[in-house]
């Protein structure tokens, strides 16, 4: 069974966009690996390294986009699907609407 990973800051199950190993220091194996999510990345900002710790090995971050983007803009088809919801049938793109862009 998957277990979903839980922001360290606000405790809430997210799709975490930071990570971060935690080392005890007395065993060469990370203890406990923590997330951050979107909204507390925006707040607090990312993970700092651990002192003593490579930053590679410490802390880093998740893909941006996932999937892989489905428009040239980066806008996934899951984006495009609630942009057109939220602008009632506006596109975010003309050339993928099929309407000639007005210069
Ligand atoms: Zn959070």
């Amino acid at each position: 069974m998957m277990t979903m990973p839980k922001c360290h800051d606000c405790g809430r199950f997210c799709r975490p966009v930071a990570w971060k190993l935690i080392y005890s220091g007395a065993l060469p194996e990370p203890q406990e690996e923590i997330y951050r999510c979107a909204p507390c990345v925006e707040k607090h900002g990312s993970f700092e390294p651990q002192h003593g710790i490579k930053p590679e090995y410490s802390c880093g971050k998740f893909p941006a986009v996932l999937p892989a983007p489905t428009f040239p803009d980066g806008m996934t088809a899951e984006d495009d699907r609630r942009f057109l919801e939220l602008t009632s049938g506006r596109t975010h793109n003309a050339k993928v609407s099929g309407v000639p862009p007005q210069d």
